[in-house]
């Protein structure tokens, strides 16, 4: 067989069958894993070479090198009782697309350069549009992240200002912006504005109301008292799906607040979008069509590897008056009429050909099978909650998700003693506690501080994630409390 140049195509076949072996291998066992890698910082980082190699070294050798140095690095984000963060559970159509885009090396930048790739990304975007319920006609394009999703919203909400051209004249010297989002909001919304140069002091956090959702008459306040000191308000996120509790800011209401006041309105719908795979569980993330841009992120609750974002906008022009340049070294010679070049849409030049996981996946689950995960995850998130109802020693909040987050609270000696605790002690003691469980390798929450209190976070967006995963880690942090107590009283 020829060489790629760099191996004999033979050598590359073997190569590859021990490789895909080897991951198979790994899928089925890495549940008998610690969660969370146990390395100490700087531990792989000591184990490798300082200065990179000279000579070549056979390609037979690095799985070797890889299950010594790199394995014990890894946490296991697809194991079942990775319940911190969203994990980005994949699935193994996605996990074969990825090397399949490996393989390809497509780049989607302008339409020539990968005309499937191209054409893809519009039609998976126009899935994602319909699972979303949103109207036709909304444009999508592919981001690695939410981040950057809601970072090239906002920038284009920037360039929709009358009157500004930021884009030609930047903002020195212009109008102060001002954007909204929730206390609760994610912190990418944040930083867009630090991006976008409209600074820390031109994005407001509205307060939430019990159930954590934005406020939308503060937010009518917050506005009107930022147009009497000067502001220019320019844009609201609201937010499908917090990343705390996954509570649901009310889109309806704010969308009134921003069609009063001209101001764009994003959906971060990055984890929460997912919700509606489930014809069951749809409504809970309902009225995206009142957004001027929605973010959504396969890679969280969409059973996707890492990267993939998703922006959509209703007008699609708006992209382009942002990001639009044409360069000589870009110039097309198909006719005008043609060719879509994604460069055009947003930040990236070179992309990487993400739709093409996100397409096999999809065929091979169908939006039934992806919504089922759905339902089991929102079930898994329902049983935890009751479990946390029904013991003593064990607190929610809010009391039933509307996602499949639980935010929970552990009671050493049962809610009486536990009350009889000075409430700092008992916030330092979840965190001692959540970091036993880290340290013990038998799962994984993360923390989250909510009305000024301490908090365990579960997210269960793991499709693999069972019952008995849930049972293990209550059962595992009741192991571990006496130990978490002693250190929080310390
Ligand atoms: N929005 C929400 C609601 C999130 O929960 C997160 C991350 O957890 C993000 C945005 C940022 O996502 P990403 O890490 O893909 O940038």
């Amino acid at each position: 067989m020829p060489a790629t140049g760099d191996v004999d195509l033979e050598a590359f076949r073997a190569e590859a069958h021990r490789f895909v072996d080897w991951m198979t291998r790994y899928l089925a066992e890495n549940e008998r894993l610690p969660v969370l890698s146990r390395a100490r910082p700087g531990e792989v980082r000591s184990a490798l070479p300082a200065v990179p190699p000279t000579r070549a070294e056979p390609l037979g050798d690095f799985l070797a090198d890889v299950e010594r140095v790199i394995v014990p690095g890894i946490t296991h984000w697809n194991h079942p009782s990775f319940f911190a963060y969203f994990a980005n559970s994949a699935t193994a159509p996605g996990i074969l697309g990825e090397i399949l885009s490996a393989a390809f090396n497509s780049n989607a930048m302008l339409w020539k350069t990968s005309p499937a790739a191209t054409e893809l990304e519009l039609v998976v975007l126009d899935w994602l549009r319909q699972m979303l319920g949103l109207p036709e006609g909304l444009f999508g394009v592919i981001q690695d992240t939410a981040s950057t999703s809601t970072l090239v919203a906002l920038a284009a909400a920037r360039e929709a200002v009358p009157g500004l051209d930021a884009r030609r004249r930047g903002l020195v010297g212009q109008a102060r912006l001002r954007m909204y989002a929730s206390e609760h909001a994610h912190s990418s919304v944040e930083k867009a504005g630090i991006v976008l140069g409209i600074g820390q002091d031109g994005f407001r956090a509205i307060p939430a109301d019990d159930a954590f959702r934005m406020d939308a008459a503060a937010l009518a306040r917050a506005i009107a008292e930022d147009r009497a000191a000067g502001f220019t308000p320019f844009a609201v996120t609201a937010t499908a799906g917090t990343t705390s509790t996954t509570s649901i800011d009310p889109i309806p209401a704010i969308a009134d607040v921003c069609e009063r006041e001209r101001l764009w309105l994003h959906v971060d719908a990055a984890y929460g979008g997912g919700a509606r795979l489930s014809k069951r569980d749809a409504g809970r993330v309902a009225d995206l069509d009142c957004a001027d841009s929605v973010t959504i992120d396969p890679h969280k609750w969409f059973f996707q590897t890492c990267d993939i974002g998703g922006l959509l906008v209703k007008r699609r022009e708006d992209l382009p008056a942002t990001f639009h340049r044409e360069p000589e070294y870009y110039r097309s010679s198909e006719p005008e009429s043609e060719p879509l070049h994604w460069y055009q849409y947003s930040i990236e030049g070179t992309r990487r050909f993400r739709a093409l996981k996100l397409w096999l996946s999809w065929k091979h689950l169908g939006t039934e099978g992806l919504g089922r995960f759905i339902e089991a995850n929102d079930d898994l998130a329902a049983y935890l909650a009751r479990r946390c109802r029904e013991a003593d020693d064990l607190e929610t909040v809010p009391p039933v998700p509307e996602l499949s987050v639980v935010c929970f609270r552990h009671l050493p000696g049962g809610r009486a003693a536990a009350s009889a605790l000075d409430p700092q002690v008992l916030d330092r003691y979840q965190d001692r506690l959540q970091r036993a469980l880290e340290v013990s390798g038998e799962g994984w929450v993360s923390t989250t501080r909510l009305r000024g209190r301490t908090y365990l976070r579960a997210g269960v967006v793991n499709y693999l994630s069972t019952e008995k995963d849930v049972d293990q880690i209550l059962d595992a942090l009741r192991r571990l409390s006496p130990g978490a107590l002693r250190e929080a009283t310390l």
